[in-house]
């Protein structure tokens, strides 16, 4: 299929450069026409006019259309991945993750602190210590769980004291040490995808969460899925995870239909079964609200459905974004309407089904 068919609306992305949106990184590459030039969506370069910017949905395309890549916000380099100007910081941390670091630090391996706490900011919302301190955390974790004791764990890990590990804890966890040594954590990591970054959150038990990033603060989105499974959540990788963005990224290439994955749909009697209902509606097609209400057996409830159907938490792969109106207009949608209209269309494009006759307006 067209990759431009996963754009959003050109007013939707103009905006978006307006306010050096960086939500949409990774989305949509805006080309100036009047310097030759093109940029990610948050680039700080000055605002182009409207009436000079094209925009194109990969790299590759803004090259092949004769544009170079701007100096200032390189976009070349992948959304979300490391750039290589940080790649000497991150073999670092790797190699020693509970280093503590000051701007000295940075400098001496030829970074400008200032540079290296915006990029953080920018990709994970969160600060360069705060960036810091979770991955210490997770790295705690893990210590607590194969049985070393607390004091210890806190001091290898770069903690100066036991009440300042327990209080990093339970702020980006929610849990004593006690806790966090019994329950498996829920891992979560950003997964990139053509309509923009979403976070994967899951563990052995299954796929507990995958939502489009929006705006939402990091620490937020990991206290209200703690609260939910009262497990610790830290940033980190799992296969599960990995899983998933394998198959998702096979779903956007228009390779795959449904998705075979371990998934934790944790909610009341009734939301379980609309979630049910939800994945059983085949890929390519849609289902109002009533026919799902008719489905779980509760033919006047359709409002109930439409709540629990924005209720769910795992994007895509229990497709809410098949349900539409009765009259078939499309109508809310958590991630944003323009991404249910996308996903809808894309369905469209990769079905072999073929014709659908399903009006796309959008009616919010
Ligand atoms: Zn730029």
């Amino acid at each position: 299929m067209n990759a431009t068919a996963t754009l959003p609306s050109p007013e939707q992305m103009y905006q978006a450069i307006v306010d050096r949106d960086v939500e949409m990184e990774g989305i949509f590459i805006v080309a100036v026409k009047t310097t030759g030039i093109f940029c990610r969506p948050g680039c700080k370069a000055k605002t182009p006019n409207r009436e000079n910017v094209e925009f194109f949905a990969s790299t590759d395309e803004a090259l092949a259309a004769g544009y170079r890549p701007c100096k200032r916000c390189r976009p070349l380099e992948r959304a979300g991945s490391v750039p290589v100007w940080l790649t000497p910081l991150f073999e670092q941390m790797e190699s020693a993750p509970s280093r503590r670091w000051t701007n000295a630090d940075l400098q001496s391996l030829g970074l400008s602190p200032i540079r290296v706490r915006r990029w953080f900011q920018e990709h994970y919302r969160m600060t360069f210590h705060a960036y810091l301190r979770t991955r210490r955390i997770g790295l705690a974790v893990d210590g607590l769980q194969s049985g070393d004791d607390v004091l210890s764990v806190a001091l290898d890990h770069g903690f100066q004291s036991l009440s300042g590990f327990r209080e990093s804890l339970r702020k980006w966890t929610g849990h004593t040490p006690t806790d966090a040594k019994h329950k498996d954590p829920i891992l979560v990591e950003r997964v990139l995808t053509p309509l923009g970054p979403m976070l994967a959150a899951g563990n052995d038990a299954g796929l507990c969460l995958l939502e489009f990033v929006d705006r939402k603060m990091l620490p937020k989105q990991f206290e209200r899925i703690s609260k939910l499974f009262s497990q610790p959540i830290l940033p980190g990788s799992h296969p599960v995870l990995a899983e998933t963005a394998r198959q998702l990224e096979e779903y956007f290439q228009g390779k795959r239909k449904t998705f075979d994955l371990p998934l934790r749909m944790d909610g009341t009697p009734f939301q379980s079964a609309v979630w049910q209902q939800l994945r059983e509606i085949p890929f390519g097609e849609t289902r109002s609200y009533q026919q799902l209400a008719v489905k779980v057996g509760k033919p006047t409830a359709s409002r109930a459905v439409g709540r629990t159907n924005g209720d769910n938490r795992l994007a895509i792969v229990v497709p809410c974004h098949r349900v539409v109106r009765s009259d078939g207009h499309l109508c809310g949608y958590a991630g944003g309407l323009w991404r249910k209209k996308r996903l809808l269309q894309l369905e469209q494009a990769t079905s072999s089904a073929g014709q659908l006759a399903l009006p796309l307006d959008i009616d919010e």
